[in-house]
């Protein structure tokens, strides 16, 4: 099996909210052959959320994206695949929801998106994204050892998954 590449994941509040959309999203996740590495439920407090999106702190929407990504909780995942950080940004679709609705209604943002603030999810966009915020959002998670010591398992899917906690663990036996 090729190596596998890790990718940070968000379903962001509004997400969160909706029982429905929650377990929708986590279905295409599950089918579209990604595992889960890390999961939790977490909110953004006003300053993870700045640092989060630093990037964007002179565009227009940045305020309003601080407000909604620190209105109520968000789930926050490490996953793995082969390819991940482009396979799980083919699957949200494009960053403006209209677009996505439009161009590509059956992407998570296609079909969750409500505006292109409120749309649906986060991905990485290059690995050293991910390694940034993978180290912001889960800092006793370690990158570098995770591919030494545990992808192994992963790659050869010595898996069990925890559905409460919507997480894979390995099965060492
Ligand atoms: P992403 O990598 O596809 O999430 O897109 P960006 O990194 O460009 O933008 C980060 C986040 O800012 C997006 O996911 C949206 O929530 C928000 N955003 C981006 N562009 C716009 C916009 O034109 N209007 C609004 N309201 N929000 C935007």
């Amino acid at each position: 099996m090729p190596p596998l590449e890790l990718t940070l994941a968000i379903l962001k509040p509004h997400v969160i909210k909706n029982p429905h959309s929650l377990a929708s999203i986590r279905k295409l996740i599950l089918s579209s052959h990604f595992k889960v590495v890390q999961s939790k439920r977490f909110t953004f407090n006003d300053e993870i959320a700045k640092r989060f999106y630093n990037e964007h702190k002179d565009k227009f929407f940045y305020n309003r994206l601080i407000t909604f990504m620190t209105s109520g909780p968000s789930d926050l995942y490490v996953l793995a695949r082969e390819n991940a950080i482009q396979e799980w940004r083919n699957l949200m679709g494009p960053t403006k929801a209209y677009k996505a609705q439009y161009d590509d209604p059956e992407t998570i943002r296609g079909q969750f998106g409500l505006s292109d603030t409120r749309n649906a999810t986060h991905g990485s966009d290059s690995a050293q994204s991910a390694a940034k915020e993978i180290g912001l959002l889960f800092p006793d998670f370690d990158i570098i050892k995770w591919h030494d010591n545990e992808e192994y398992y992963f790659r050869s899917n010595s898996l069990i998954f925890c559905c409460f906690d919507f997480v894979h663990k390995i099965n060492y036996k």
